[in-house]
């Protein structure tokens, strides 16, 4: 445990220490952690500057857990992390004052924690005066959030709502779309305006995992159920994220259904977000899928060239620095499916061009552009396994990943096996032999001959199709 006048960057230093020690590559050492300095110590709440927004929000995003450790080992349990954007532009310092430039990490949430001695963190005395923290991200407005076509209906069926919550034509919202597609970033916005436009009504967002975390804990730590319904259902918004992960989980859904009953017949508006469409949600139970249809559906779909450069400018606006639109351009065309990826070669460019630059000017140039796409998008492309795949593959159909060896050739077996191969061959790098072996122990003959089945009932059959490209899309989201 660090003694008393241990200065921040002395602190700071060693939590350095450990987090390069953790890191499986220099590349994201230097990128993310380096450029952070360590500007004040008050107890066991330390202070860093970093040079951008989207910095604390990509290290909060991607590194909460090691920076957490790195804290807890060098300060104690209670550490807490402060942050505060330091920006440089043209040649001057601006460093942002208060909100939103300093964000402290774990703000107070009104959950419960099993940890604690308080006697039932559901009871809460008075919460009609009580102020819940909605849990929303300050960043995620709507003004951040460019429209095009393949979010127009989404976007403005938000903004209705935030109008007037709880109208029954929009009751539920369901927004739909695949990964890094803003489903996250638009409930926000719609949550954010709510309170702006309605500062009285109680709003919150909770991630589907936290709410069935909840759930387990205050049925069988707390046994306090009927406290943790009464507090969902005191909402007057309540926006639960990612809900397919409600699926298979009788209980957490059926605590859901009622929260959703109470609050639908109050007039408090409901709204979810799912990684896919309500006929795909095969592990939720039918009394749920009809409700969600009661209200309005939309999707998000993926970005087009103009939206990609659309969001990529607006970026380089707000951080106030300068790419060239052949940058820009090169950027959009090679970050194609997925918004999260297109920020995150942003912010590693953006970083990087900090990194080199030291304090007076930022350059950011072609090569880097293509140093970091081949780095961030290309690599994690070649990361997929012959073990994704398969898995993918068999929880796609509903099969058990044992069987892949099985000596069946019941036919849905054999074809599972098949388009394994076929991924497998078209998304790695892997030889044919290797290939075979992996899955269900063939030879690479047999794997040739898989692939170019797949291909054949793919370019015959419809239904075929489908499965393929929706087994490909889970593949590639689930990097
Ligand atoms: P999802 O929840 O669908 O996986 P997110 O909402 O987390 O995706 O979006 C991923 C990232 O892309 C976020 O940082 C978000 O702010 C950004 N983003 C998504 N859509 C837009 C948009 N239309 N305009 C600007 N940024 C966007
Ligand atoms: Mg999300």
């Amino acid at each position: 445990m660090e003694n008393k006048s241990s200065t921040c960057t002395e602190v700071w230093d060693k939590c350095l220490k450990i987090i390069k020690d953790n890191l499986a590559n220099d590349y994201v050492y230097d990128t993310w952690f380096k450029p952070c300095v360590a500007i004040e110590l008050k107890g066991a709440t330390l202070t860093i500057s970093v040079p951008s927004p989207y910095f604390y929000e990509y290290l909060e995003a991607n590194y909460i857990d090691l920076l957490s450790f790195a804290l807890r080992m060098v300060l104690g349990k209670d550490a807490e992390l402060h942050y505060k954007v330091h920006v440089v532009t043209k040649g001057s310092t601006v460093t942002y004052p208060t909100n939103p430039g300093i964000h402290v990490k774990n703000p107070p949430m009104p959950f419960p924690n099993k940890n604690t001695k308080q006697l039932n963190p559901f009871i809460i005395p008075g919460l009609q005066q009580m102020e819940i923290n909605p849990q929303l991200n300050s960043n995620k407005t709507f003004g951040n959030f460019v429209e095009s076509d393949c979010n127009r209906t989404a976007r403005s069926s938000g903004l209705a709502i935030a109008e007037n919550p709880g109208k029954v034509a929009f009751n539920p919202m369901f927004v739909f779309g695949g990964s890094g597609l803003g489903k996250t970033h638009l409930v926000q916005a719609i949550g954010l305006e709510i309170k702006r436009k309605f500062p009285d009504k109680i709003v919150l967002y909770v991630m589907a995992s936290l709410f069935q975390n909840q759930y387990i804990d205050a049925q069988i730590y707390n046994n306090n159920l009927n406290d943790f319904l009464n507090f969902y259902q005191m909402m007057d918004v309540l926006i639960i994220d990612d809900i397919q992960e409600f699926a298979g989980k009788e209980g957490t859904q059926s605590a859901f259904f009622q929260i959703f009953n109470h609050l639908h017949q109050s007039g408090k508006q409901l709204i979810f977000t799912s990684d896919r469409p309500p006929v795909d949600l095969s592990g939720l139970n039918e009394r749920l899928l009809t409700r969600f249809r009661w209200g309005l559906t939309v999707e998000l779909k993926a970005p087009d060239f103009e939206t990609r450069k659309a969001i990529l400018k607006k970026k380089i606006f707000n951080e106030g620095i300068e790419m060239s639109d052949e940058i820009v351009e090169y950027i959009a065309s090679k970050v194609t499916t997925n918004i999260r990826e297109l920020e995150g070669v942003f912010t590693s460019l953006y970083a990087e061009s900090i990194h080199n630059a030291g304090k007076s000017k930022k350059i950011i140039t072609i090569e880097m552009a293509k140093n970091v796409i081949d780095y961030l998008v290309n690599s994690t492309k070649r990361e997929i396994s012959i073990d994704k795949i398969k898995r993918t593959v068999c929880d796609y159909f509903g099969l058990s990943i044992d069987i892949i060896y099985s000596k069946t050739r019941k036919r849905e077996i054999v074809q599972a096996r098949q388009i394994a191969m076929y991924f497998a061959r078209n998304m790695t790098k892997h030889s044919l032999a290797m290939i075979g072996v992996e899955i269900g122990g063939k030879d690479h003959a047999t794997v040739l001959h898989a692939c170019k089945i797949v291909e054949d009932i793919y370019d015959t059959d419809k239904v075929f199709r489908q499965h393929v490209t929706e087994i490909e899309k889970r593949i590639n989201n689930s990097l």
